[in-house]
This record gives C-alpha cells, sequence and structure tokens, in this order.
C-alpha cells in the first residue's frame, strides 16, 4: 500500500483512525470531525491535504522558531547522516557535533553555564534534572535533600518524571502520578487567582509560598524549584514583576537549585537567548528543548551550573543517559539552526520588530467586548475570553467549553491558535512579519468573533 500526500483526505482520515493513537486527543471528538491532516509548510503557513493555507501561530508546539522550509537544516541532516548517522556519547565516546554543539551552548547562555547533558526532548530532559539534582545534593553530603518543588497548572512533560513535576490534574489522574517527592504550589496567574491584591502584591505572595513550603518541609529535606520563566502550555501566563526576584531571593537564601524550564522561553522567544535573561533569573539549571533544532531534529537537554557540574564528574559515575543522547544528526542540525538565529539577527528582530508589533496588534484584541486580560511578551501572548472584562469573570459553561469553540473557529478562519481552558494563546514564530502578525490577529479577532 502506497502511502502519500495526493491520496484523497478521507482515504488518509480512515488509515489514521484505524492505526494511530494519537498523544493528547479525545477519541471520540476524533472519530466525529475527523483529523487534520497538514502536508507541508513554509514560512509561518501550513498547508493541509485540502489544499488549505493556516497561519501557524503556534510554531507546530511551541518549537518551529526560524519557520518552515529552511532547507539548510534538511542539507546539514543528509550531510551528517552520511559521514556518521550514529554514535553515541556513552562510555568515554563522543564525536564532533556533539562538541561543537556543548561548546555553542556554553557560548550562548548565562555565564557560568558551560555545561551540557543531552537528551531528545523536553520531558527527558527533565527526568534527567529529577535525578541530576538529587544525585547532586547526595554527592554534597545532604541525601535528605530530594524533594522538588513545582507549581500547579505547569507543564513539564509527558514521562513519569515530567508529568509528576508538571502540575496538570487531568494527567495526575491518569497512570499513577505524580511520584513521591514532588510537591506543588499555585502559579503566578494573578488575572484567574488574583482576587482583590495588585499584581505586585500577588507576585510576591505567590513566590512566598515557595518559602512557606521550605519552611514546612525544612531546608534540608529540598534540593531545587522548577518553573518556566513564563509559563507557556498553562496558558502563556506571564508573572508580576515582583514574582521572580523573590523567587530568586528565596533559591538563594536556602541553598535551593533553581531548575528554569526554557523548553519555551527558550532560543528567542523572549527577545534573548533564554527567558533567564529576560526575567533576570539565575539558574542552576537550564531545560531546553523545542526552539535548539526549531523541531527539525528531537533534541533537548539540561544546560549545567559549573559548579554543579563540577560536582557531578567528582563523585564518579551518573548511572543515567538515552542512546540518542548528543545524537550527531540532531546536533548538527541543531548547530545549523543556532547560526541561523545569529546570523540572521532574529532576536534583534524580536526585540525591535515582531515583539513590539505583536505586543500593539494583540492589544486590539481588548477592544473585543468578550476579551480581557490582553498580554504580551517577546513572541508569547495569550488573553482570556470572559463574560465579564471588569470582574475578571469566567464562563458559567464547563471550563474550556468556549476555548474549544474558539479554537475551532480559528482554523475555520485559517490560524491555529492555542486554547487553555477559555484563554486564547499563541506563540508565533520568531522570524513572522509584522504583515504576517496583522493576519494573524486579524484572523485571531474573527474566530473570536464567531464565537460568541
Ligand atoms: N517543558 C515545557 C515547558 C514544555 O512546554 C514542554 C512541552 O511542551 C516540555 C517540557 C516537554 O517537552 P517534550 O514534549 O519535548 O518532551
Amino acid at each position: 500500500l502506497q502511502i502519500t500526500n495526493h491520496m484523497p483526505t478521507e482515504d488518509l482520515r480512515a488509515l489514521d483512525a484505524a492505526h494511530h493513537l494519537h498523544p493528547f486527543t479525545h477519541g471520540a471528538e476524533l472519530k466525529e470531525k475527523g483529523v487534520r491532516i497538514i502536508t507541508r509548510a513554509r514560512g509561518v503557513y501550513l498547508t493541509d491535504s485540502d489544499g488549505n493555507e493556516i497561519l501557524d501561530a503556534m510554531s507546530g508546539l511551541w518549537c518551529v522558531n526560524i519557520g518552515y522550509g529552511r532547507t539548510e537544516l534538511a542539507e546539514v541532516a543528509a550531510r551528517q547522516m552520511r559521514e556518521l548517522p550514529y554514535y553515541n556519547t556513552f562510555f568515554q565516546t563522543t564525536h564532533v557535533p556533539v562538541i561543537a554543539l556543548a561548546a555553542r551552548l556554553a557560548e550562548i547562555a548565562p555565564e557560568g553555564m558551560d555545561h551540557a547533558f543531552f537528551a531528545s526532548s523536553g520531558s527527558e530532559a527533565n527526568d534527567t534534572n529529577i535525578r541530576l539534582v538529587r544525585h547532586y545534593w547526595a554527592a554534597m553530603g545532604k541525601p535528605d535533600k530530594q524533594v522538588i518543588v513545582s507549581r500547579k497548572n505547569a507543564y513539564h512533560g509527558s514521562t513519569m518524571g515530567g508529568a509528576s513535576l508538571g502540575g496538570m490534574q487531568p494527567m495526575h489522574a491518569q497512570g499513577g502520578l505524580p511520584i513521591p517527592g514532588i510537591v506543588h504550589i499555585d502559579q503566578p496567574y494573578w488575572w484567574g487567582e488574583g482576587g482583590d491584591m495588585d499584581p505586585a502584591e500577588f507576585g510576591l505572595a505567590r513566590a512566598r509560598q515557595l518559602e512557606q513550603t521550605i519552611e514546612e518541609l525544612g531546608e534540608d529535606k529540598v534540593a531545587a524549584f522548577i518553573a518556566e520563566p513564563i509559563q507557556g502550555a498553562g496558558g502563556v501566563i506571564i508573572p508580576p514583576e515582583t514574582y521572580w526576584p523573590e523567587i530568586q531571593r528565596i533559591c538563594d537564601e536556602h541553598e535551593i537549585l533553581l531548575i528554569a524550564d526554557e523548553v519555551i522561553c527558550g532560543f528567542g522567544r523572549t527577545g534573548e537567548w533564554f527567558g533567564s535573561q529576560a526575567m533576570n533569573i539565575r539558574p542552576d539549571i537550564m531545560t531546553i528543548a523545542k526552539g535548539v533544532t526549531s523541531g527539525y531534529q528531537p533534541v533537548g537537554g539540561s544546560i549545567v551550573r559549573d559548579t554543579v557540574a563540577e560536582v557531578l564528574n567528582a563523585h564518579g559515575e551518573f548511572f543515567h543517559g538515552y542512546t540518542y543522547s548528543g545524537h550527531p544528526v540532531a546536533a548538527a542540525v541543531a548547530l545549523e539552526n543556532l547560526r541561523i538565529i545569529e546570523e540572521e539577527e532574529v532576536l534583534r528582530h524580536v526585540r525591535e520588530v515582531a515583539a513590539p508589533h505583536l505586543a500593539r496588534a494583540w492589544a486590539r484584541l481588548g477592544e473585543h467586548p468578550m476579551v480581557g486580560d490582553v498580554q504580551s511578551f517577546g513572541m508569547l501572548a495569550g488573553v482570556a475570553l470572559t463574560p465579564d472584562k471588569e470582574r475578571r469573570a469566567a464562563f458559567a459553561s464547563p471550563k474550556g467549553t468556549v476555548g474549544q469553540r474558539c479554537r475551532e473557529r480559528c482554523f475555520a478562519n485559517g490560524v491555529v491558535m492555542r486554547h487553555v481552558g477559555d484563554r486564547m494563546i499563541v506563540c508565533p514564530p520568531l522570524v513572522i512579519t509584522p504583515e504576517e502578525i496583522d493576519t494573524m490577529v486579524d484572523r485571531a479577532w474573527r474566530a473570536i468573533d464567531e464565537t460568541f
């Protein structure tokens, strides 16, 4: 059976339904509405199997930072496959692409973070982080420092470790999660949860939950705190300005490692190489994935502070690693992606052109009567759909009903946006032009309007 792009959509749908179990997809809904088949993409536009052009305001899954169709990456992959398609990095071996990638990451990472441990995804990298920080504290003679504090509504991956660090209730309700030793505090979502407090006060209050948790558990029991600089899959939650400085103070004063999950915020999303730089955070570990290759190859990893790496290196073997840790083809593609970001001045484009334009265009959505909490930071933006923006009210319908309807109207209007509950969010390719941003926002407006 020859299955190609040229088959009728209905035949492809039938085959998909017969054989493919989808991640994060409601089975009955898939059957009823049919799956959407994407056949090709260029720049910020996807083409589906019916020939429709759709503006991808989500960069795939928050990852296609340099946009689609960059053939340089394909050429680099082909060259690397011919030269050395695979070799591992276990047992005292290495290869040139992974040496080059680790060295390049050290150049762009914050001062003193010159070591990288590789995986193939953000989930795997966060699994690494769980084991790494616990092993680190044991090596430091503090084996009881094991608990990792995370946040409710956070997303840190889908493996047992990643999903346990995450604070997604529906995920915890399936498959025996979370694993022991992980504690979740509240997120700094002022619009939805701030009540009568002003944002500054609320940011401090939410940060201080970390300190309360450390004091309750005992400083000698807590290994690390993990959070995204800006929460992505939680709904693009941009914390109040008071939040991160207070978190940093607490981690420093209580000797808690700070893990910044940069899977979404990294590689230009905020206009800096890393969200930690934009938020003025000094992490001990940064989780990376997605934008490191712009999604063209699966790469994840942990960028580790030198003081932590030195302890690990001085304490024998870390019994941990993946067959594809530092895969040569993936590493070569990552390097080429980082070269493009640097040479085409993508960070400057974000800071000076795309992000200011997005902020202005996105603000227009706030004129819609059903839209509140219009926010953007770098190339991340979100709004809350609401029946009453003055009261910051939620809909009476089950959470997400309105958001899902809006997401469907987005597709019908030629734009991919995501809904998290009744929040609508975007994360477009960093190379998007001002004209494309205007098209995206016009389509988003129409979709929102048709939702009600
Ligand atoms: N961490 C964050 C912040 C993410 O957004 C994601 C994925 O969306 C992950 C980790 C997991 O990455 P992956 O899907 O590559 O395993």
